[in-house]
């Protein structure tokens, strides 16, 4: 029994803020704004998972207006996720996911990326794809105004 899901997300980047991805700190002049660490990467692959559960989305598992979740890692979302699945039988199988970013580039925290997301997902490095781009130059990405994120996950139930 396979289950796919998607995710995507979007956070306003601003000056004062740091930068996590993926559950990497990215040393940026420019950070995302957010309730939580506001890690567009590792909100994706949540909303993936919930989504190839039929389990609605991080808004609704974490209400950003409930205090208990201010600040708070994203990967502990994440765990908080896998967990859910779990719960139903299912366990991840692989995650393929895209980081748009003007600057800084990415390149060189997409292994500790991979690491940090595998590690909660509980699965390989070699089972959790992160690709980068730029936005061209072009919309609220190019200008360097926003970082958005999307995933797509593959669960199994054995
Ligand atoms: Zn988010």
């Amino acid at each position: 029994m396979y289950r796919i899901g998607i995710g995507h997300d979007t956070h306003r980047l601003t000056a004062g803020r740091p930068l996590v991805l993926g559950g990497v700190l990215v040393p940026s002049d420019k950070g995302a704004e957010g309730h939580s660490d506001a890690d567009a990467l590792t909100h994706a692959v949540c909303d993936a998972i919930l989504g190839a559960l039929c389990a609605g989305d991080i808004g609704q598992h974490f209400p950003d207006n409930d205090p208990q979740w201010k600040n708070v890692e994203s990967l502990q979302l994440l765990a908080r996720v896998v967990w859910l699945a779990k719960e139903s039988g299912y366990r991840v199988v692989n995650v393929d996911s895209t980081v748009m970013l003007e600057k800084p580039k990415l390149r060189q925290h997409i292994p500790a990326m991979r690491e940090k997301l595998a590690g909660v997902l509980e699965v390989d490095a070699n089972c959790v794809s992160v690709k980068a781009k730029t936005g061209e130059g072009l919309d609220a990405v190019g200008d360097g105004r926003a970082v958005t994120a999307q995933a797509v996950v593959l669960l199994e139930r054995p």
